[in-house]
């Protein structure tokens, strides 16, 4: 049995709405518990994943001539991170320490190294029966591990011409465009700077931006009002993004992830 993922938006009000075709039994007592806990809190907690990731040390950054990458998470099927039904990898890192992150989980530079192109087979074997519009990078942070990211995007274009391409990342415009970022595998200033230009090349939209708690957020995809989403060329528009939005997925081992944007509070 696949895992299945369900939407739950809930509006200003506290007013959820889900969608729970697919879905049978239990696992429907399960949805409406955790949604009913979500309407009743109204704490802003950012955008969120909750997922654990037994942690095995491996410091090699390449497995022979592949380029390995520290993985905190995948998911095959979301529609709370960016346009359409897309794939997210989460990246496990970050150093920026924006207070009450939504997932500290993430921060060590610590965990799964995986070699880029199996997390992309990986990705594309999930997705075989599902087709989907594209993969979204989040974290933890994603450009803290560039050469990995731009690698990981080259699987995938490699594999599929039609993917869209997202980043969240909690670096502004300006900052990865002069080279401003840290790099856990140490390029310099000007390596920096032509990793970011050659991503960017590659991606369709980025939120950028630190999370800040003291500014609400209630455009799309941004967990914070200084955020901004960047569109970096024509494939999308602003009417493409969906209001903030939280999403459960329920695996048939039981484990439940939820990720997206809880703008009235953590349900669990
Ligand atoms: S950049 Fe993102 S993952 Fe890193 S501390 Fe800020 S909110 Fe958390």
């Amino acid at each position: 049995m696949q895992a299945k993922t369900i939407t739950v938006v809930i509006d200003e009000n506290g007013n959820s709405t889900i969608d729970l075709s697919g879905f049978h039994d239990n696992s429907c007592a399960k949805v409406a518990e955790i949604s009913a806990a979500a309407t009743a809190s109204r704490r802003n907690t950012g955008r969120l994943l909750i997922t654990r990731v037994p942690g095995v040390r491996n410091s090699n950054r390449r497995a022979g001539r592949r380029r390995v990458m520290l993985l905190h998470a995948s998911t095959a099927a979301s529609r709370a991170n960016g346009p359409g039904l897309r794939a997210v990898v989460w990246f496990q890192g970050c150093s920026l320490q924006c207070a009450n992150c939504f997932n500290p989980a993430t921060h060590p530079f610590e965990g799964r190294h995986v070699p880029t192109s199996e997390v992309a087979e990986a990705v594309f074997q999930a997705t075989a029966t599902q087709p989907i519009d594209g993969i979204t990078f989040s974290g933890g942070e994603p450009m803290q591990q560039a050469a990995d990211l731009l690698e990981l995007i080259e699987e995938f274009r490699n594999r599929d011409r039609r993917l869209s391409f997202g980043l969240f990342t909690g670096y502004t415009e300006r900052e990865l465009g002069s080279g401003r970022y840290f790099c856990v595998s140490r390029e310099a200033g000007e390596q920096r700077r032509n990793l970011w230009y050659r991503i960017r090349e590659r991606l369709d939209f980025a939120v950028m931006g630190r999370y800040n708690q003291h500014r609400p957020a209630s455009a799309p995809l941004c967990s914070s009002g200084n955020q901004r989403l960047r569109l970096f060329n024509s494939r999308y528009e602003m009417r493409d993004f969906a209001p903030l939005q939280m999403e459960i997925t329920i695996a048939d081992s039981g484990l439940v992830h939820l990720t997206g944007f809880p703008i009235l509070g953590n349900p669990l």
